[in-house]
């Protein structure tokens, strides 16, 4: 094969009675049959080696007399490669008719044989794809090893801190100074904020795990619970709070911790994208033997090519925006892992400037519920 940014010439011998690679060298393409047969384009036919000045030996041959003949082998028009065949005195002589009929077969030869190299070369690159995928599985099971023991670690230092920043900041501690009320207050907002994402960071190695504690769980109590539990918020937002859920059990095959993180999460992201005066409704109902909750908000809306981004970990739509609303961009990613180790799917809805609606389907559990 001329290499043609080199002008090297990758000879791979083989003896016909082995049909096996005897040995590969690289020649200078400079002299020599090879050098005139690329020049020419054209195949030659040389009916005595020993006479021929311009023959060398042909590494894994011990030929040195007999008949030779050199063919190069095109794509298009670009030379890819040189055939040389010798045969020994001892052996019938290469004819003109050999040449002229290996002519003929040489452009299929040579696609064949660019064929053969691009399926070696694809093997070749998949062998090392594997090998790096791998080691990035090696890698990715380190750094979330790293993750979750870290996150643990965290995870009571964070609640201890957090409960007495809480305590000092609602004055149970006693009165706070006027000038360390505000210091106090933003310690005690951002271990909350800390805390929910470490919690976020572990429920979601749970989850991954399969760590979940799986029992019967009602979304009906679920949902009434998750509600009573926000209006308080929802009403100094002064966002309303509406309902409108059914009154029959939908029981489910869960881990109600998990399941009322769901809830939680899309409660707190409609709050928190819902302006002054918005509303929040949280809707419950079956259809077939499905429960289907959807949280549907008036607030600002999520664009198109944003909506099926923001179930991906850390991705915040405007992440300025988002931040002084807080969160960490993992709320929506750990809905979706849940809800779907649930068997479950979610689903989104939006307007930029109207609102947006969060649906979630989880299958009922067969015996809870009978047809
Ligand atoms: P975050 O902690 O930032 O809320 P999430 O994963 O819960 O993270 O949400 C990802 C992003 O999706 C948010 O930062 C926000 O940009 C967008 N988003 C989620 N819910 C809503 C919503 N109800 N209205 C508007 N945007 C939303």
């Amino acid at each position: 094969m001329p290499e043609s940014d080199t002008h090297r010439l990758r000879m791979i011998a083989a003896r016909a009675e082995e049909a096996q690679i005897v040995e590969v060298t690289d020649l200078p393409l400079g002299t020599g049959i090879a050098r005139d047969v690329v020049r020419d384009g054209k195949g030659i036919l040389i009916q005595d080696i020993a006479n021929e000045t311009r023959a060398r030996p042909l590494p894994g041959t011990s030929t040195v007399s007999g008949t030779l003949i050199c063919i190069p082998m095109f794509i298009n028009t670009q030379t890819t490669g040189l055939m040389v065949l010798t045969r020994h005195t001892s052996t019938e002589p290469f004819t003109q008719t050999d040449l002229d009929l290996l002519s003929m077969l040489m452009p299929q030869a040579a696609v064949a044989i660019r064929n053969a190299q691009l399926y070696g070369d694809g093997q070749r690159r998949i062998a090392e794809l594997t090998a790096a995928l791998a080691r990035q599985k090696k890698l990715d099971h380190a750094k979330d090893q790293f993750i979750q023991n870290v996150s643990h670690e965290l995870r009571t230092p964070i609640a201890i801190a957090r409960g007495y920043a809480e305590l000092l900041d609602n004055g149970t501690l006693g009165d706070l100074q006027p000038n360390q009320q505000e210091p106090v207050a933003i310690v005690a907002r951002r271990l909350k904020m800390l805390s929910s994402l470490v919690n976020d960071i572990n429920a979601i190695f749970e989850v991954e795990a399969q760590r979940q504690a799986f029992t019967k769980v009602d979304i009906t109590v679920l949902a009434n619970n998750a509600i009573s539990d926000f209006r308080i918020l929802a009403k100094s937002a002064c966002v309303n709070l509406s309902e409108n859920i059914t009154s029959a059990p939908l029981v489910v095959s869960g881990d109600s911790i998990h399941l009322r993180r769901v809830l939680d999460n899309l409660l707190i992201n409609a709050l928190k994208f819902t302006p002054e005066g918005g509303t929040i409704t949280v809707h419950l109902k079956e259809a077939h033997r499905h429960a289907i909750l959807e949280v549907v908000d008036t607030g600002i809306g999520i664009p198109d090519d944003k909506l099926t981004r923001i179930f991906e970990r850390f991705y915040q739509v405007e992440a300025a925006i988002s931040h002084c609303y807080g969160g960490s961009g993992l709320g929506l990613s750990l809905v979706k892992q849940i809800v779907e180790s649930h068997k479950g799917t979610v689903e989104v809805e939006s307007e930029l400037g109207t609102g947006s609606t969060f649906k979630v389907t989880l299958p009922l559990l067969a015996e809870a519920n009978p047809a």
